[in-house]
């Protein structure tokens, strides 16, 4: 018996890029684990939907990691619905929306608020028992000590497919957007889109949904963590 079946705390980190499953992936493995579930991606989300709302420049650094630390921003971790509220206004919807898509990748880029939200996570995981957080450096920086680390990829013919189906959008203007956030978010300087060392690697081309759940639900047992 492992230490963490002792305790029952178990942290999964998941990451990948955009259209690699990892959302609903991290959702159902949460349910099943009867966890939290922390989506990093809509924090970064919100702030660049708060920077946008400011009308602050996207290229004044300053001003950008200011209205980051300036925001008050409050995310739900319930797998099966949570929310997403920045000064008081539900942004679920908006943060998904072409504006804040287009942008968010340039605020992501920025360290002082990458500085911030990283803090931030690592207080919710540390004040979970059991969480699944998603996102792109949640294996190699916020949460290191991970029970299990996932690193979901698929080809870009899939991933811009499902994005597309997602977001009801063109497949080619889909898999462009993806292609163009995926080189901003693996060459900014700030923890980039990173495998950890550690890290499973998993291609979700070929699998079912379920098929990918079942696995990471195996290698959890495997070492004796859930
Ligand atoms: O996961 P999602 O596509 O919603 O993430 C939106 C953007 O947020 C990514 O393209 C990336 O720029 C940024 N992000 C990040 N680090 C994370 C999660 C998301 O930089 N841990």
């Amino acid at each position: 018996m492992g230490q963490n079946e002792r305790t029952g705390r178990c942290v999964v980190a998941v990451d990948g890029p955009s259209g690699s499953g990892k959302s609903t992936v991290s959702r159902r493995l949460a349910v099943s684990l009867g966890a939290r579930y922390l989506d990093t991606g809509a924090m970064y989300r919100a702030v660049t939907w708060a920077v946008l709302r400011s009308g602050v420049d996207l290229t004044d650094v300053e001003s950008v990691a200011k209205v980051a630390g300036e925001v008050d921003l409050r995310i739900g971790t319930d797998p099966q619905g949570y929310g997403v509220i920045a000064d008081g206004v539900h942004v679920e919807k908006e943060i998904r929306g072409p504006e804040v898509t287009a942008a968010v990748s340039a605020v992501a880029a920025v360290p002082a608020v990458r500085e911030q939200l990283v803090a931030r996570q690592r207080e919710m995981i540390t004040n979970s028992d059991r969480i699944v957080v998603e996102g792109r450096d949640i294996g190699s920086v916020v949460a290191p000590d991970a029970d299990l680390k996932v690193y979901l990829t698929a080809s870009e013919s899939a991933r811009a497919q499902r994005r597309s189906a997602e977001d009801a959008a063109d497949v080619a203007a889909t898999a462009a957007d993806l292609a163009r956030r995926d080189r901003l978010d693996s060459t900014r300087e700030v923890n980039p889109l990173q495998q950890a060392p550690d890290a499973v690697a998993l291609d979700t081309t070929e699998l079912g949904i379920d098929e990918v759940v079942a696995r990471l639900r195996a290698l959890l047992t495997e070492r004796g963590v859930a």
